[in-house]
């Protein structure tokens, strides 16, 4: 196994590594690390719980000069994915002399241009807000010499395609640059085989999509019953849950609910103010609140520890938004659980996903007894040897492509009803348009 002290890391980084615990790197830190030391761009398939943060964020600490301008330009999808690479950036750099702003949308211009006064060296923006400062010539990418889109296919569903190529198209040639995604859509690959030169490409946590070392069921059950199953599954536990509904909608109501019950609960979703959702977050994160009700705008990227389990109260609305949501258990190593609740509308999309789960996946209904009572044309949805057959021939997709969209379940996600409902400043996209790709 390799040291931290062999990845050509300085006294500086190491000591503040060395501070967070962290005894040995993991596989995506060992790998990449070393490759981005020598100047190569680096495409990773990964995401959040993989470590990939400090991959890149070390190795581009250890090649940043203090006082020598904005040289780190890290791209993230959301603010809070922002502010989280950089309160672990200012940990690892704690015994460094660089300087990190964040810079996103929902803050005042005030903070960000006073911090970018005093002097950065890495600046962690989401894209709209970046594009704002560029215009205005506080920012310049003139000196920049690494560059990290982290989330990438996140990114890209929230629009900011041509916001990340505006911005690529600024920067320096000359700079060394990694992404980081979960999945590889064309886009992302054309993407980077536009912007990486000769990138080296590793596949770092396929095993992460199989939810492995998550302990997974589900339930079917009739949309109206969720709640009382919810309240029972949450009741047992010590440590902190987290709830993913579909809509914001569904999220007040589980959220009030909740309360109603006596749980310590916060909810957080897209239509909140920025000081509200840093509020929420906040709480969560120290432990003030037991439970955090979610949209998916919660699930990306954010690193919640402790969480013990996950209980999916809407499925999905895309196949690799489930290991997103249940990837929040199960972190750095440790055991977790995640629940899905299917409510009887959306067993069809619901087998989609279940196909991709290549670990055991426990049957509540028959664990637990519970008989699904569902209408006639619903029925042969469900491939279980209860109802037998198949689902996929009978549902009906409408045309729609592979794991987007949704049938004729709850209403809209944050983020669906089409690309570029949502930027980081959580209003209508100012930049409008189709991605060109
Ligand atoms: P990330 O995928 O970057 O969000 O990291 C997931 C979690 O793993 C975070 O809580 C990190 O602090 C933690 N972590 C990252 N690298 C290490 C390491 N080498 N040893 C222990 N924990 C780590």
């Amino acid at each position: 196994m390799t040291k931290f002290e062999e990845l050509g890391l300085n006294q500086d980084i190491l000591k503040g590594i060395k501070d967070l615990g962290y005894e040995e790197p993991f596989p995506i830190q060992e790998a990449v690390i070393p490759v981005l030391l020598t100047g190569r761009d680096v495409v990773g398939q990964a995401h959040t719980g993989s470590g990939k943060t400090a991959a890149f964020a070390l190795a581009m600490l250890q090649e940043i000069q203090p006082k020598n301008g904005i040289q780190g330009l890290i791209m993230a999808p959301t603010r809070e994915l922002a502010m989280q690479i950089t309160e672990e950036i200012k940990k690892f750099g704690k015994y460094t002399k660089i300087r990190v702003v964040t810079v996103y949308g929902g803050q005042g211009m005030g903070i960000q241009l006073d911090a970018l006064d005093r002097g950065v060296e890495i600046v962690v923006a989401t894209p709209g807000r970046l594009i704002d400062h560029l215009k205005r010539g506080s920012i310049e990418l003139r000196d920049i010499t690494h560059i990290v889109l982290d989330e990438a296919d996140t990114m890209l569903d929230m629009g900011f395609i041509d916001d990340i190529q505006f911005i690529l198209d600024l920067a320096p040639e000359d700079r060394v640059m990694s992404l980081y995604s979960a999945t590889m859509p064309t886009e992302i690959l054309r993407l980077s085989e536009e912007y990486l030169n000769n990138p080296k490409q590793f596949l770092l946590d396929a095993d992460d999509l199989s939810g492995d070392g998550i302990d997974q069921s589900y339930l079917v059950i009739k949309d109206r019953d969720k709640f009382k199953y919810l309240v029972d599954f949450i009741k047992p536990i010590k440590g902190q849950v987290i709830v993913f509904c579909s809509t914001k909608y569904r999220t007040r109501d589980v959220a009030r609910f909740l309360h109603q019950e006596k749980f310590n609960a916060v909810a957080i979703e897209g239509d909140m103010s920025q000081h509200r959702r840093e509020q929420t977050m906040g709480k969560f994160r120290t432990g003030k609140a037991d439970i955090l009700v979610a949209t998916d705008v919660a699930s990306r990227g954010i690193d919640v520890p402790r969480v013990e389990l996950v209980i999916n109260y809407d499925i999905p609305n895309q196949e690799l938004l489930y290991f997103h949501r249940i990837g929040r258990t199960a972190r750095a190593g440790a055991k977790g659980k995640a629940i899905t609740f299917v409510s009887y509308s959306s067993v069809g999309d619901w087998n989609l996903i279940k196909r991709q789960i290549k670990v055991p996946l426990e049957d509540l209904n028959e664990k637990m007894g519970i008989q699904i009572s569902i209408p006639d044309p619903l029925k042969r949805q469900i491939p279980s040897r209860r109802y037998g057959g198949q689902s996929r021939s009978n549902y009906s997709r409408g045309g729609r492509s592979r794991g987007y969209g949704r049938s004729d379940r709850d209403s809209r996600d944050d983020r669906g009803g089409g690309r570029r409902r949502f930027n980081d400043r959580g209003d209508k996209n100012s930049y409008g348009g189709r991605s060109k790709w």
